[in-house]
Order: C-alpha cells, then structure tokens, then sequence
C-alpha cells in the first residue's frame, strides 16, 4: 500500500500544481501511515527532481523513455498505471489540469479504480467510507463522492490545497515502463504559440467584460495585467464579438479557474461566467453598476467607470512595486 502522486514536467521542471499535488498525497500517506512516491515523466534534472522531497515525496521515480518524450494521453497513463502497480499504490493522485482531465479516466480503466475529477479538499473517512469532496455543476455546487473500490485516484483541482513543506531526504530511480499498448499518434512537432502563462495556471487573472465597450479599450486591460504578472481573461459575449480570442472566455461554456485573484472588469456576474470563476480565492470587481450582481460574490468592489480606474490602478500598483 502507498500513495503514488503523478507529478506533470514542463521542459524539465515542475509548476506550482506539482507542489501541491505532492503536499495533498503526502497529507494522505501520513493518514495512512505509508510511503509518498512521485512518479513524473520527462527530463527533470535530480536537483529539480529533488525539490518534491521539499514537500514530502519519499520515493521519486523518473520514466525516460523515447516514447514518452512527447506527451501522449494512452502512453502516459500506461506507464502511471505500470508504476502504481509496481509500488502496490492504492490510491493515485493527479492535478486536475488540461493533461490530468485526459489522463484520469484512462487511467481509471486501466487501473479499475473509481475516480474523484477536480477534488477540493483531503479525502476523509466517514463510516467505514473513503470520501472526498469536489466541485459538481461547473462549480455551482460541491459533491461529496464514496470511492468503493480497491484503488482510488484522486485528480486535484490546482489552486485548491495549500503548498505545504514536509522535507524528507528521497531516493531517486529510474522507472522503464514497458508500455505494452499500440500508440494511434504520435506528436511529431510541438510549436509554442505564446509565452503567456497559461490561463488554468495562472494565480492572478484580470477579466474583462462588455463594459470595456469594444476591444481598443483592451490595452488598459492588458497594461494591468502586465503590471500584476497576470494572465487576461473575458466573458462570453466578449469572445463571442471576436474582441478577445475564445481561449480566454471562462465561464461554463468556457475555461473553468480558481486564481488566488480574479479582477473582473466591466462584467456583470451573470451565472454562467460565475461557474467558471467562483472558485477563485479572491474577487474584486470593477463596475459602474453598483447593483451589478457581480459585487455579491466579490470581496471588494470599486463602483465606477473602468475606462478611468484601470489606468490609475495600473499606476498606482508600478509605483507600488518600483
Ligand atoms: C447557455 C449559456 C452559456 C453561457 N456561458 C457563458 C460563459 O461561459 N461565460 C460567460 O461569461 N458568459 C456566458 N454566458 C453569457 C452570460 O449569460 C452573460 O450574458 C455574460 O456573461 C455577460 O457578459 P458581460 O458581463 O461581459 O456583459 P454584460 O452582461 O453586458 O455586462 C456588462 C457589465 O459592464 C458594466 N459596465 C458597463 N460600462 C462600464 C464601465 N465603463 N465601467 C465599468 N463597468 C461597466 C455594466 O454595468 C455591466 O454590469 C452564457 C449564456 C448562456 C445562455
């Protein structure tokens, strides 16, 4: 029995969701008094490798493999399933990220196991019954979820559970899967389109909506996020118009996100965008309308025209940071 965390590479290093995953199965292997291994795939140096020990990971296995060189939904999740039986693991935990919503249910199958996708807090155990709580309803409501099975994964919404130090000294050792499966694609190239962080990673997101008027105002939008190191976002109809790419529409039809800080900007809080941005840890929220029903979910409101506080925000966080 042991906890088996399968930690996500970007050109050989680890994102922020990497150390949280590793802190959540290191919470639930002192519970069950076992082993924290880390499984991750790609070419992570040991002294990256290492940082997960920071963070309570007692084993790390690292999978090299040619054939894993690119990501690969049947691959990857053959060579996690090949290693959670090697290291008996019983419960599996990922982030809930683009790749981890792939990997999750390929994994279940191949594996047996019951799943938890997009879970928000530790695991707990309630009459004999393994329970975990996650978002249901784009984040309308919570469900609480009884795994029945043997083996259990858990995927992890990122930006969910604390970063939590537990420092062990890891073994590192290379992991060679067999992976006994036919591979359908294969990624021949990979072209990076943008260097922007990532709309799903990002800890702070400034969003705009209708109220920015039309996309010339954009600018001052971006200027903003530029000053905070934020990713931009927008609502539905924003996208909808082409003023800003659909990438960034989040809502329920869109991205789903929880920053530390989402700025909605000139957008009214309807439902369907609130499923996507409720979870984040703060809302402040800039509008004219003060009956705007954006201001009932946000912590802090400023009631006022945004084409003239974004620019003196912006000022007022340069001067902040110079
Ligand atoms: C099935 C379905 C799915 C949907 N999915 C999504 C989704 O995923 N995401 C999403 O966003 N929407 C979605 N919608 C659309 C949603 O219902 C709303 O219509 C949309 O979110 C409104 O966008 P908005 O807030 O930008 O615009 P509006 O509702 O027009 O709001 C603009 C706001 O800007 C304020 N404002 C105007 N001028 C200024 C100014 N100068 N300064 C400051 N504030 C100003 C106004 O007071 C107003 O509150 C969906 C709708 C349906 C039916």
């Amino acid at each position: 029995m042991a906890v088996l965390v399968y930690i996500e590479q970007v050109e050989g290093q680890f994102k922020k969701s990497a150390f949280e995953t590793v802190s959540y199965a290191k919470e639930i292997a002192k519970v069950l008094n076992t082993q924290t291994i880390a499984f991750t795939i790609g070419n992570a140096s040991d002294d990256v490798l290492k940082t997960l020990g920071i963070y309570g990971a007692d084993k790390i296995l690292t999978a090299k493999n040619e054939e894993l060189k690119s990501f690969s939904n049947a691959a990857y999740a053959s060579a996690i399933a090949e290693a959670a039986n090697q290291e008996n693991a019983d419960i599996i935990i990922l982030s809930n990220s683009f790749s981890g919503k792939g990997l999750t249910p390929t994994l279940s199958v191949k594996l047996n196991a019951g799943v938890v996708a997009g879970a928000v807090e530790l695991p707990r155990m309630e009459g004999g019954k393994f329970i975990v709580k996650k978002f249901a309803f784009s984040g309308k409501v919570f469900a609480s979820v009884e795994v029945s099975t043997a083996k259990k994964i858990i995927s992890l919404n990122p930006n969910s559970y604390s970063i939590i130090e537990s420092a062990t000294s890891p073994t590192i050792e290379v992991f060679n899967p067999q992976l006994n499966i036919e591979l359908k694609t294969r990624v021949k190239e990979v072209i990076r389109s943008t260097d922007k962080v990532p709309l799903p990673e990002a800890e702070i997101v400034v969003s705009g909506g209708r109220g920015l008027k039309g996309p010339e105002n954009w600018n001052i939008l971006e200027d903003l996020a530029e000053a905070l190191g934020a990713a931009t976002a927008c609502s539905k109809p924003v996208s909808d118009a082409g003023w800003r790419p659909h990438e960034e529409h989040v809502g329920q039809t869109g991205i789903v996100i929880s920053p530390n800080l989402y700025l909605a900007v000139g957008i009214s809080g309807a439902i369907q965008h609130l499923a996507g941005v409720s979870s984040s840890k703060t809302i402040v929220a800039i509008n004219k309308d003060p009956e705007a029903p954006i201001f009932k979910v946000a912590n802090y409101g400023i009631v006022g025209d945004a084409l003239e506080i974004l620019p003196k925000l912006t000022q007022a966080i340069k001067a902040f940071k110079g």
